[in-house]
């Protein structure tokens, strides 16, 4: 009976401490250095001394992140160990290119003594489809250590693998990138395992510093509204969506929206 591969994640680099004593000030830095006469060298120095007030530093952050002024967060990077997710979830991890970086366990290199799988719960909740998952499942496992005592080199007898057998990355990311990933993919209708990597993924940053796991929400949050064409029935009620927004909007141009309590 194969095993089952348990999802966790680490923020590995850097401490909290080193997180919450230098993170918000890299931004800090890069935002004053393009409004300042000082130097950058000047800025932070003032920084590191205390002279500056974290309330304008926060006030600084918040106001280049509203205004979208993100080349500044691109200086702060996390990296993260990920393991016991699925296959189907880190293809659709690693098509994220752009300020991301990942390196991933190989199937070339490395022979499984037991590989460990993920159930989707649709499946695990339907018995006759959990049947049938398992001896797939038993089935491939079986075929590839047979192709392995074969002499099948382990980068062939991997193909009898399904998208479900688990997989182990290390991903480092910066702050713009991991917001625009975590706005995909903690939307309600993102793929369920990927939504819940996303969801740890916050929580971890949550508890090194809660400013940082703040910003990981939904793209319809910092949007505003929700721009889903699968979401038009407004089940999900995160944002209103962007067709009752435009409804509203014309309504109001029109002069026939009538304000609460008038
Ligand atoms: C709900 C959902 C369903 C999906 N379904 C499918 C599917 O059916 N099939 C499929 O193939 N993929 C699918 N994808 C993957 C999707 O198309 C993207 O490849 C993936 O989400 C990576 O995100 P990104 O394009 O924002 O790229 P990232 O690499 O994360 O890039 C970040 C941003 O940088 C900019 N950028 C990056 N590269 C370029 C470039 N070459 N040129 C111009 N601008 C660039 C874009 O603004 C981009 O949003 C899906 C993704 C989601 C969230």
């Amino acid at each position: 009976m194969a095993k089952r591969g348990v999802m966790e994640v680490s923020l590995i680099f850097p401490p909290a401490e080193i997180i919450q004593r230098y993170y918000k000030g890299l931004i800090y830095l890069a935002a004053r250095t393009c409004y300042s006469e000082k130097t950058p060298q000047q800025i932070w120095d003032e920084f590191l001394s205390d002279k500056v007030p974290p309330e304008r530093v926060h006030s600084l952050l918040t106001h280049v992140i509203e205004s979208g002024h993100h080349s500044t967060i691109e200086h702060i990077s996390f990296t993260f160990a990920i393991s016991g997710v699925s296959r189907a979830l880190s293809h659709q991890l690693v098509r994220h290119r752009i300020g991301v970086a990942f390196d991933q366990q190989s199937q070339r290199y490395v022979k499984y003594k037991e590989a460990l799988y993920v159930t989707p719960p649709s499946i695990e909740q339907n018995p006759d489809a959990l049947q049938e998952f398992e001896r797939l499942r038993d089935t491939s496992e079986a075929v590839y250590h047979r192709f392995l005592e074969m002499g099948i080199p382990a980068e062939d007898a991997r193909f009898v693998f399904p998208n479900a057998v688990t997989t182990n990355l290390i991903m480092t990311v910066n702050l713009r990138q991991l917001m625009h990933m975590a706005g995909l993919r903690l939307c309600t209708l993102a793929q369920w395992e990927i939504r819940q990597l996303f969801k740890l993924i916050r929580k971890e940053l949550m508890q090194a510093d809660p400013y940082f796991g703040r910003l990981l929400v939904p793209k319809c949050v910092p949007l505003g509204y929700c721009d889903e064409k699968r979401n038009e029935d407004e089940h999900c009620k995160i944002r209103p969506h962007r067709n009752s927004v435009f409804r509203v909007w014309e309504l109001y141009k029109q002069g026939k929206l009538i304000e609460r309590g008038k």
